[in-house]
């Protein structure tokens, strides 16, 4: 209020003036209770300046910045003027933590008497819009029914300037969380019965086979590229072919030999890939097959059989298990064989 009533001019109206009246936004003088409680909370107002609070993540497709502890922070006292005193920083920081002490205790005194809802996805729940992490909420405020739900209030930041809220009961998230967990169980254990039944071990020795036929064959035709490079060169030589036609015949065979050479690779791989997958000691199936399926929810339940759980628009929940990779080609190959199964059922 005192800011207000001797009309003092806020970071964005002074960067206006300074700016000759260049910047988009020309600011106001009228400070909000965020202006202030950056000046009261950040330590350069004191005129210590400071520097690495946080790092840069190379490959965080977020761009998430975390903090580094403030004993690693880089600290040069008294570089410039200051707006507080210390001994006032360190007075309103004291004031500041016991309204927080506070709140939480009125927090807790407000949920006395409610049933207490765990959380079952602690650190393994996000938003799939801005990809922060998302907590439980158990306060009445977010949640109108008094139901603890999991939500994303996604202010628009310059991070993520699209405002989204992506909000979910947790008793809803519950019943979907355990349903697919159920799903991937069940699946599981069909999975391990067609691998054992001779429909499932002809269908893996035949998909196998053609594999190694494929890769086989492109062994032989690198081989036979290679003879008819020879004979390209030598007929060149003898001069039995121009300097044209021999340099065009060159080409195709590198074009060919480099495509060989990339099936070649693919083809071993996507073997030693599925030679695993398709066997009892697939990843996936040794997890989903080694516990019984769960009745109900818990911690360890989830953390042990979940990487990650993303939250979007419309109650959409996207999981990724354990081990999710090893899945997936063991899925293709038992939907593709999945007519010729059920006639030979
Ligand atoms: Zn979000």
């Amino acid at each position: 209020m005192r800011l207000r009533e001797l009309d003092a001019p806020t970071q964005e109206r002074i960067e206006y003036l300074r700016s000759g009246g260049r910047t988009c936004h020309e600011g106001t003088s009228l400070w909000s209770a965020a202006s202030v409680r950056q000046i009261l909370t950040n330590r350069i107002y004191t005129g210590d300046f400071v520097c690495g609070k946080r790092y840069n993540r190379l490959c965080d497709p977020y761009n998430r910045r975390p903090s580094i502890p403030e004993e690693e922070w880089v600290i040069i006292p008294d570089s410039h003027p200051a707006y507080i005193s210390k001994e006032d920083f360190s007075r309103i920081q004291d004031r500041m933590k016991d309204n927080v002490k506070k709140r939480r205790e009125i927090i807790k005194k407000n949920q006395e008497g409610r049933p207490f809802e765990e959380n079952y996805y602690k650190r393994i729940i996000f938003c799939g819009v801005c990809g922060n992490r998302i907590h439980i909420c158990r306060d009445s405020v977010a949640s109108k029914d008094k139901c603890a739900l999991y939500h994303c209030q996604g202010y628009a930041t310059s991070r993520h300037p699209v405002p989204h809220r992506i909000s979910i009961h947790k008793k809803l998230l519950d019943v979907i969380v355990l349903d697919q967990l159920q799903n991937q169980f069940h699946l599981a254990r069909q999975f391990t019965d067609w691998l054992k039944s001779s429909a499932g071990k002809h269908c893996v020795a035949t998909y196998l086979h053609n594999l190694e036929s494929s890769l086989e064959n492109c062994r032989r035709d690198l081989e036979s590229l290679s003879l008819h490079r020879t004979q390209i060169f030598e007929s060149y030589a003898d001069a039995l072919l121009d300097k044209d036609s021999y340099l065009q015949e060159m080409n195709h065979i590198r074009d060919k030999k480099h495509s060989l050479s990339l099936q070649i690779e693919k083809d071993t791989k996507e073997l030693e890939t599925v030679g695993k997958a398709f066997s009892p000691s697939n990843p996936w199936l040794v997890i989903f097959t080694s516990t019984p399926s769960p009745v109900l929810l818990n911690e360890k339940v989830t953390h042990s059989l979940i990487d990650r759980i993303e939250l979007a628009e419309s109650w959409q929940v996207t999981i990724n298990f354990k081990e999710e990779k090893w899945f997936l080609p063991l899925q293709n190959l038992y939907e593709s064989n999945l007519p010729q199964t059920s006639t030979e059922l």
